[in-house]
């Protein structure tokens, strides 16, 4: 029987893709950090993620067994018609195939994971990142609408998808499912947070899923928002005036970060029909905002409320919706079990150091594209208001070795590393 959190009493696979790339490029204090495993691609299942990775899931099980690990974390991430919202991530599927997603993506995952010599390691594995979020705001008439998320709710093939991955893994009885679901700054708005929790009930019960399919989800996964403001709250006013209305940078938001916004919609997807056990993973690996831009304290309430929230608030970007190879950014809290209620972990699902996409266009036979969002000369789009990127310059493609970034992340740690 599957246990309550998988993470609490675990001892977590360290990745060796990802622990060797990270011990020879300066990162020797953290090599030992657990992170997650991507399959990002069919090729991925036999020999590696995206980069300079090179171990298929057997490897990494084998390797787990080995390290007398007794959980393991993987990502799948390889829907039709992937990254509707962006380029940079855009996979190998086109929006219709959904017969090869299932039947030479998924399907091998699970007859991997059903051998009986893994049957003591819990595999906890976060599903398909970004995809139902972007059915919810990058869609219709919304003003961030791309024609590709159009495509994908018309034909249900992320629901499907997500549905059929949640029930073929999810019979396997040590495998723990987490769906993404965006992060704060996506999700955290009225229009979009209780939608997001019908639809990803809809995809779990989808394809012979169920709610016991499903042990949780993933928040701010590959993404920057910080886990918690310590300067300033929602409940906050400046003038008289709320912060949710004053300042742009909440812009009418709930959240702030993304513990509330966790606990939030734990609570908001047990109302819409998931069991009450339920706990969320929130990404830690890229959301520390330490360095010496980071505020030591509340700013003042005397001038606007614009000045309160940017001079106060530890996330550091131009903007909420900037998500690729952020300038600036710090390691977050070390993987933790069990951290907060309602927390499963703190987790690094994101190795720190793989690129979030290039900064200009760059061939590739990983099906990526170029997007403008990772080039920091660009001044944006919708979902972003129309503001600068906020990414670095001189990135490789997604999935790939950063060395700027890693060196960054390390330094701007916070916790210090
Ligand atoms: C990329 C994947 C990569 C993952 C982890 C994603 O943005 O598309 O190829 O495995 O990041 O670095």
């Amino acid at each position: 029987a599957r246990v309550d959190n998988p993470y609490e009493g675990a001892q977590l696979y360290v990745n060796e893709d990802w622990s060797r790339q990270a011990a020879a490029s300066g990162g020797q204090a953290i090599a030992d950090e657990p992170t997650a495993v991507w399959l990002d691609r069919i090729e991925a299942i036999d020999s590696g993620s995206a980069g300079e990775n090179t171990m298929g899931l057997r490897d990494h099980l084998d390797a787990a067994l080995e390290q007398g690990a007794n959980a393991l974390q993987m990502v799948t991430y390889n829907l039709p018609g992937r990254d509707c919202a962006a380029l940079a991530s855009n996979g190998q599927l086109g929006p219709e195939e959904i017969d090869k997603y299932k039947s030479e993506f998924i399907d091998p995952i699970a007859e991997i994971l059903s051998d009986p010599k893994y049957a003591d390691i819990r595999i906890i594995n976060v599903v398909e990142i970004d995809s139902l979020p972007n059915l919810i705001t990058n869609v219709g008439s919304r003003e961030t609408a791309t024609p590709e998320c159009d495509v994908m709710k018309a034909n249900g093939n992320y629901v499907k998808g997500v549905g059929y991955a949640l029930a073929t893994l999810g019979d396997i009885e040590n495998v723990y499912n987490y769906i993404d679901i965006g992060h704060h700054g996506w999700i955290g708005w009225d229009d979009n947070f209780g939608p997001t929790a019908d639809l990803l009930h809809e995809a779990a019960t989808t394809e012979g899923a169920t709610v016991d399919d499903v042990a949780g989800f993933a928040a701010n996964t590959a993404n920057y928002g910080a886990t918690e403001e310590p300067y300033f709250s929602i409940d906050d006013s400046v003038g008289g005036k709320s912060i949710r209305e004053g300042s742009k940078w909440v812009d009418w938001n709930r959240y702030v970060d993304e513990l509330s916004f966790s606990q939030a919609f734990r609570e908001e997807a047990v109302s819409a029909g998931f069991n009450s056990d339920v706990g969320v993973i929130i990404d830690t690996s890229r959301n520390g905002w330490g360095g010496s831009e980071r505020p030591t304290g509340p700013g003042s309430t005397s001038g606007t409320a614009d000045e309160y929230v940017d001079s106060s608030r530890v996330d550091r970007r131009i903007h909420l919706g900037n998500w690729c190879n952020q300038d600036g950014a710090g390691l977050g809290e070390r993987p933790t079990a069990s951290p907060a209620p309602g927390i499963d972990a703190y987790a690094w699902i994101k190795p720190p150091g793989e690129s979030d996409g290039s900064s200009k266009e760059i061939d590739n036979d990983e099906g990526k594209g170029f997007d403008r969002m990772c080039d920091p000369t660009y001044e944006g789009n919708p979902r972003n208001q129309n503001n600068m990127s906020g990414a670095k310059a001189d990135a490789p493609v997604s999935g790939h070795w950063f060395q700027a970034q890693f060196e960054e992340l390390i330094e701007n740690a916070y916790p210090p590393v």
